[in-house]
């Protein structure tokens, strides 16, 4: 998938994206030492309006991950809010966004040191409309590789170079002919598939695996969770073995990109009964309705981008 953006924010203000460009010096670069989010926008075609979901989450979470690498984030909260919104107006993308803010080391330390060197934020935004096929469901292997822990590269501090990680995982899997990993933590439990966080149902129950077992700690799954138990369900968050993917009565992958992906094979094994299971149908309907503002309860988390800068 090709990142088409015009513009980036670089240097605290938004220029051409051929100038957004990060020194082969920088330890991001040479070790992988940064922390990153990813941001959805939605377009809605109506009011040709884009909004943004659960921008404050985004970047407190950014801002609390960055502690991990002992990185501070160079802006106030509401000035990195502001700096999302405008290079979204700047973009001026008719359709589905996704915005990659990018907390960086600029300065030129010779040796991988997390507690040495100061920060900078950038960001593209790229059109994105669909990132897994949400309407046919996906296809996963279990990966042969473990998931970095908490012990190695903590997964739920979205760091760059954990990332290597899911890329080796998400390789195996399409070459093996399927279209994602789920990876297992050290222990053999489950964690969570490259990008996204998973989820099962085993009689009308949602489980899940806990924010302890390795995963990112997304912001998609607190979204899901809040949405299930609104529509009743029980959600239950605890360990889980490989096994029981192959015995659920549905799996689906959940994230910021996948948003609510059904999974419709594991390891060769159909997902019950081949197709989109009807309580992964019912979150990703329940998902869309509030991402596109549809929902007054959850009102304050889609964020507007101000029309009058587009
Ligand atoms: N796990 C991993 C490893 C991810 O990279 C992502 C994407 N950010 C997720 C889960 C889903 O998190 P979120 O819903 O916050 O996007």
């Amino acid at each position: 998938m090709k990142i088409e953006s015009r513009f980036a924010w670089f240097g605290r203000r938004i220029v051409p994206i051929d100038e957004a460009r990060i020194s082969i010096l920088s330890s991001s670069v040479n070790y992988g030492l940064a922390v990153f989010e990813g941001i959805r926008a939605y377009w809605l075609k109506d009011r040709a309006e884009a909004l943004v979901f659960r921008l404050a989450d985004h970047i407190e979470r950014l801002r609390r991950n960055a502690r991990i690498l002992f990185m501070d984030l160079p802006l106030a909260d509401e000035e990195v809010a502001d700096a999302v919104l405008a290079l979204l107006a700047e973009e001026a993308i008719r359709g589905d966004a996704y915005v990659r803010p990018l907390l960086y080391r600029a300065d030129h330390e010779l040796g991988p040191c997390a507690h040495i060197g100061s920060s900078e934020l950038s960001m593209f935004a790229t059109p994105l409309a669909r990132y897994a096929n949400v309407t046919d469901g996906v296809r996963v292997v279990v990966s042969s590789w473990r998931r970095t822990g908490d012990a190695s590269i903590p997964p739920r501090g979205k760091i760059a170079g954990s990332y290597v990680n899911a890329a080796l995982a998400k390789s195996e899997a399409i070459l093996a002919g399927a279209d994602d990993a789920i990876l297992l933590g050290s222990d053999g439990t489950v964690s969570e598939a490259t990008v996204s966080n998973l989820f099962a149902v085993r009689g009308g129950r949602l489980v899940t695996p806990p924010v302890s077992a390795g995963i990112l700690e997304g912001i998609t799954r607190d979204t899901v969770i809040v949405l299930a138990r609104e529509l009743g369900l029980e959600v239950v968050e605890r360990a889980m073995g490989r096994s029981e993917l192959y015995v659920a009565d549905e799996l689906f992958l959940v994230g910021t990109a996948t948003e609510v992906a059904p999974v419709v094979e594991i390891d060769r094994r159909a997902v019950g009964n081949g197709k989109p299971g009807p309580v992964a149908c019912r979150l990703a309907d329940a998902l869309d309705e509030v991402v596109h503002g549809r929902s007054a309860k959850h009102a304050s988390w889609c964020r507007p981008v101000p029309v009058a800068n587009r």
